[in-house]
């Protein structure tokens, strides 16, 4: 049971404590005893505090001690660990000089997540580190479990990209964002045959080529751009700052890196998978202020130009289909 032991404890990671405290001055933390807190504890200097410098252990709990520091140094350090990224999360506890309520008050305005006098007891101060220790431990955890609800919310769970509630919402945002001198791509990608694919290989092949497919568009395609699933065969992708003379290319690109090489189904099998790709460019000289919408009588304004350009993109895929598949149609009007 040696082995099952050593594997819960990666699940819980040993936790970390900074006391930040000067070295000019001796912090009577420094001898603090700190069995049984379960967790390791380094000191640091209010600049390597806040500058996370180096750091290879985030930081759980910091403790300030505000009787080892000057004034000015703790009170501009509170604020700074409270804005800093590596350290926003954690737990502040601050020490101040006993009979000081001004001070105490203070560090809890400045971003200290509890207070302790100084002349408490050993025992007192671990059990407080130990308290804020757990309650960040939960905290993470929610934190973690709530990241991970948004990303099953926005996700195609197949193909690991984003559904198609994401990507109407992302559109509907990235329009009412289109302003002079910005254009916005759409594509809808569609699959030629599929169905025979499903036909012939079974559907679980089917859906490993979903998947490849979709491996070679992320690709393909810069970061900033969006690619979901949009329905069964058929993806969507929209490319921010793309206009019309780029469309085309971007698209055929797309078109020939999925249908350039055949993706394989097993040891034996292996098929060639082209696209049909259906483009549709608003100009950068259709100007859409933000700000017309702001009501909601406004959004549906929005919801209108995401249909129109979404319709657009259709009927060009559709084109493409009608005139022969494995091409691209870039639809001529801006919706
Ligand atoms: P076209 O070139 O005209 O687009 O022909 P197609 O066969 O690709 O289009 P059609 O719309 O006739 O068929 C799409 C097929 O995609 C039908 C459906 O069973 C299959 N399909 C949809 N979703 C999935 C999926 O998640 N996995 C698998 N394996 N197949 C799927
Ligand atoms: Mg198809
Ligand atoms: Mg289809």
């Amino acid at each position: 049971t040696e082995g099952l032991a050593e594997g819960a404890a990666e699940f819980a990671p040993r936790r970390s404590v900074a006391v930040v405290s000067t070295t000019e001055r001796g912090s009577r933390l420094d001898d603090i005893d700190t069995q049984g807190l379960g967790a390791s504890i380094r000191r640091l200097t209010p600049q390597e505090a806040i500058g996370g410098a180096g750091d290879p252990v985030p930081v759980d709990t910091f403790v300030v001690d505000g009787t080892n520091l000057s004034m000015a140094s703790a009170f501009n350090t509170l604020p700074e660990l409270r804005a800093r990224a590596h350290s926003r999360q954690a737990a502040i506890l601050f020490i101040h000089v006993p009979d000081d309520p001004d001070s105490a008050a203070s560090a809890l305005d400045s971003g200290a997540s509890d207070i302790l006098a100084s002349d408490a007891m050993n025992e007192e101060l671990v059990h407080r580190i130990h308290a804020r220790l757990m309650r960040k431990q939960e905290e993470d955890a929610l934190r973690r479990s709530s990241e991970h609800s948004i990303k099953l919310a926005v996700t195609d769970p197949l193909t690991g990209l984003y559904n198609r509630r994401y990507a109407e919402a992302y559109l509907q945002d990235a329009l009412s964002g289109v302003g002079a001198g910005a254009s916005l791509t759409t594509m809808i990608v569609d699959i030629d045959h599929f169905k025979r694919i499903n036909d012939t290989f079974g559907h679980a092949a089917g859906d490993s080529v979903l998947r490849e497919v979709a491996k070679r568009m992320k690709k393909t395609l810069r970061a900033i751009d969006m690619v979901a699933r949009y329905g069964g065969e058929e993806f969507l992708v929209v490319l921010p700052g793309t206009e019309l003379a780029q469309a085309g290319p971007a698209a055929d690109r797309l078109r020939r890196t999925i249908g350039g090489t055949a993706i394989a189904i097993d040891a034996d099998n292996s098929t060639r998978v082209t696209v049909s790709i259906g483009v549709s460019v608003v100009a950068q000289d259709v100007e859409v202020d933000a700000s017309t919408f702001a009501t909601s009588q406004e959004t549906s304004a929005a919801n209108d130009h995401v249909a129109r350009l979404l319709q657009a993109a259709d009927k060009a895929l559709y084109l493409a289909k009608e005139t022969g598949r494995n091409r691209i149609k870039v639809a001529e009007t801006t919706p």
